[in-house]
């Protein structure tokens, strides 16, 4: 079965939709020691916002909607990110509603860990595994990459 390691400080994107925004800055917050210990990424809008309240540097990408979801879900695909914090907004359709679709599914093509309510990231972020050296098991995509070409 392939492996996929992450090391003791993970490499965590942050993500929250407009409505959402509130949410994750005061969860953030509230959470500033457990997140400075790893090594922070974020969608442009958010991460901006991150960066004034937390004090702490972020590496940020395009804004979702032109192009930072996509950013991410390719840094998953390529074991560049571990963790995805992902407030997503259930009560608005968004401008960039199949990216975010694309995103969400990459998390479990790539069996990462990944929260997208307040809950479920106070649950990882108190999870011991998040501060140790952590090897997931990655869904074996062998037979899916051998098969015959029509
Ligand atoms: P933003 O993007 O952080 O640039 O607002 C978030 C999103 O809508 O995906």
């Amino acid at each position: 079965m392939p492996t996929r390691k992450m090391g003791a400080r993970k490499r965590v994107a942050l993500v929250a939709h407009d409505n959402k925004k509130k949410e994750l800055i005061e969860w953030a917050l509230y959470n500033k020691h457990s997140l400075a210990k790893h090594k922070l990424f974020a969608t442009g809008t958010t991460g901006t916002l991150l960066e004034e309240a937390l004090d702490q540097p972020i590496t940020k990408f395009l804004s979702g909607p032109l192009g930072g979801d996509q950013q991410i879900g390719a840094r998953i695909a390529e074991e560049k990110i571990d963790v995805l914090i992902f407030f997503w907004d259930p009560m608005e359709a968004q401008p960039h509603d199949p990216d975010i679709k694309a995103l969400l599914r990459l998390g479990v093509v790539w069996n990462i860990p990944f929260a997208c309510d307040r809950a479920t990231a106070d649950f990882l972020l108190t999870s011991p595994l998040m501060y140790h050296d952590y090897e997931s098991m990655t869904p074996d995509y062998q037979t899916y990459l051998k098969r015959s070409k029509p």
